[in-house]
């Protein structure tokens, strides 16, 4: 009952765009993902550079969302020590030579190509992070933590 009722959703939902899941590639419907500005800059490189349109609608599928969450865990970390390390030579570069235009310029740069850097592996945000499941977890916690104490 649960798969019919789900297929209908697809079907219906299938005539607007059709889902990618942005882990696996493959055409599953999922949860998802917020169209921000360099998704919207990837759409617009592809439509206008490349000729390539393909509007898809992009998701996580249930079967990739646990190694998803933890690869944007890492991709977060990794993006915000890519840009502390940009700024830490952009004001290095700015107490060296004070003053100096071109520092600024310079560190600006380091700045911005060290963002750039990070979004090489690009993961982005969910538009909605699902309800943890958090009363089967911890059901099955407190299980163990039963057997435990008997
Ligand atoms: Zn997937």
């Amino acid at each position: 009952m649960q798969t019919e009722k789900r297929d209908g959703m697809r079907a219906g939902r299938q005539a607007k765009r059709e889902p990618r899941c942005i882990y696996c590639g493959s055409a599953k419907d999922g949860l998802a993902v917020r169209e921000d500005a360099v998704i919207a800059s990837i759409r617009w490189f592809n439509r206008r550079i490349l000729g390539r349109y393909r509007n898809y609608r992009l998701v996580v599928c249930k079967d990739c969302y646990l190694n998803y969450r933890k690869a944007r865990k890492k991709y977060v970390r990794k993006q915000a020590s890519y840009l502390v390390v940009g700024l830490l030579f952009a004001g290095l570069l700015v107490a060296v030579s004070p003053g100096n235009l071109f520092a600024y310029l310079f560190g600006f740069a380091i700045i911005a190509f060290m963002y750039l850097l990070s979004l090489v592996s690009y993961l982005p945000a969910l538009e909605a992070e699902p309800q943890p499941q958090s009363g089967a977890r911890q059901g099955a916690r407190d299980g163990g933590n039963r057997a435990k104490n008997v």
